[in-house]
């Protein structure tokens, strides 16, 4: 490693703080790779409570991220990646699987499980279940859901004796749900919260969404208060997370018992048309200034089938409620290119969003993206917008929308079709993807 490096990794260690010590440090022989920076990975709460399991259960293990300022170095050890034999990897997003790769061509590793001799590789995370069969020629083993005991002793197992295609079947898809940060540091995008899992899966039926319809988990209460109050010496600001939050049994009375303590509260999205009174006045409490949330689209037939479960009207109304909190500013988020499509949705999007703000003044920030027809989404075979269709779609948008002071986050087209088109990637091109520099050329010419 460059000394020139040296001073960034001592000021990442030397802020992060630890809720709960390990054992005195030994040499590790796992390095947990997250294929994006290391501030997007301390604000991933799977990435840092799987660390944090491992080093409880003394499965010594090192983190590495994909960050200039890096390196392709470890961050505890400063040692290259590659000098460790294991690789676990956290996949969150398609475009980190595209990350992963180009770190192990740097390093001179093998992608290709069948071809590589050095290494062995275990793969986590969201996106093994929506590209399984891409990941699993690339891993020597797939882990699915939540690191459970069981999970623990297969991966001990598989650190003993490792070999290719190894079974972690009978420890997969978990529903409990007990992940909670054991680090806190200014360096992530949420600086020092401490984050907690409240509920996983989700009971709504929205057609573009790769999560509709998935089994609910829930935080036990005990558990919950036992570790925020814990985490609460160390700071006041707690980041809940979960797709549904609202689905917990006891959403409420969890919220008031964190308000209680003091917490700020910040949030993963949550539904509007869940947001009552009672839930707005604790969030206020706890001194939330933004509250997010997807309105997806604006025009009551697009609305209708996409299977959100709401309606112009309870947007409207989730304005009176917001005015009446007195919430500083909300985060909505829109999608543009959605199955039937037309301009005219587009404008009745724009006009509810002038009818929403003249009731709401708070300040507004609009975040768009482009529709990407997930896998397993019911919309997996839905069409991928034009580049010239998005772009013309977003200028309607903004001309008709009559508040010049609401801003607009622009997901970038490029990104969203790369995601497309790795969705649209059958198992069979996964060497063309890592050896073919033209791979993602050729696909837009074949899919659009
Ligand atoms: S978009 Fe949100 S509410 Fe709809 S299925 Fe996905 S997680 Fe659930």
């Amino acid at each position: 490693m460059t000394t020139r490096k040296e001073p960034y990794f001592k000021k990442l260690l030397d802020e992060e703080i630890f809720l709960h010590k390990y054992e005195k440090r030994q040499k590790a022989d796992i390095c947990l790779v997250f294929p994006a920076s290391y501030s997007v990975a301390m604000s991933s709460l799977g990435y840092i409570a799987v660390h944090d399991k491992l080093m409880q259960e003394g499965l010594h293990t090192d983190r590495a991220f994909i960050d200039e300022k890096l390196g392709l170095y470890a961050i505890e050890s400063r040692r290259l990646i590659s000098t460790y034999r294991f690789l676990f990897v956290s996949l969150y997003l398609e475009e980190h699987l595209l990350y992963f790769i180009e770190m192990l061509r740097k390093l001179n590793i093998e992608p290709l499980s069948e071809k590589r001799e050095s290494h062995f590789i275990l793969a986590g995370g969201p996106l093994v279940d929506l590209l399984p069969g891409i990941i699993s020629r690339i891993a020597d083993g797939i882990y699915k859901g939540p690191l459970t005991d069981e999970g623990i002793d297969a991966i001990r197992g598989f650190c003993k004796n490792p070999k290719k295609n190894f079974d972690f079947e009978n420890c997969n898809g978990s529903n409990k749900v007990d992940a909670c940060g054991n680090v806190i540091t200014p360096n992530s995008h949420f600086p020092e919260k401490f984050l907690i899992e409240i509920q996983k899966g989700c009971p709504h039926g929205c057609k573009f969404c790769s999560a509709s319809r998935s089994s609910l988990g829930f935080i036990d209460r005990d558990f919950y208060l036992l570790n925020v109050k814990h985490a609460r010496k160390f700071t006041d600001k707690i980041g809940l997370v979960g797709l549904a939050l609202h689905t917990h049994p006891l959403w409420k009375e969890l919220l008031k018992e964190t308000v209680e303590l003091g917490y700020s509260i910040g949030t993963s999205s949550l539904r509007f048309d869940m947001l009552d009174n009672d839930i707005l006045d604790l969030l206020k409490k706890g001194k939330m200034k933004t509250v997010s949330t997807g309105l997806e689209t604006g025009s009551r037939k697009l609305l209708e089938m996409t299977g959100k479960g709401f309606n112009s009207e309870d947007f409207l109304s989730f304005a009176e409620r917001l005015k009446k909190t007195n919430m500083e500013s909300l985060k909505l988020y829109l999608i543009i290119g959605l199955p039937l499509e037309t301009e005219a949705d587009i404008i009745e999007t724009a006009e509810l969003m002038n009818s929403f703000n003249s009731i709401y003044k708070g300040r507004i920030e609009i975040s768009i993206n482009p529709m990407v027809p997930k896998r397993n989404s019911v919309w997996k075979d839905a069409s991928f917008i034009e580049r010239r269709d998005y772009r013309k779609r977003i200028d309607i948008l903004k001309t008709n929308i009559k508040n010049k002071r609401i801003s607009f986050n622009i997901e970038s087209y490029r990104s969203s079709q790369v995601m497309y088109l790795l969705n649209k990637m059958q198992d069979n091109e996964l060497e063309d993807l890592c050896y073919d520099k033209a791979f993602f050329r050729k696909k837009e010419g074949k899919y659009g």
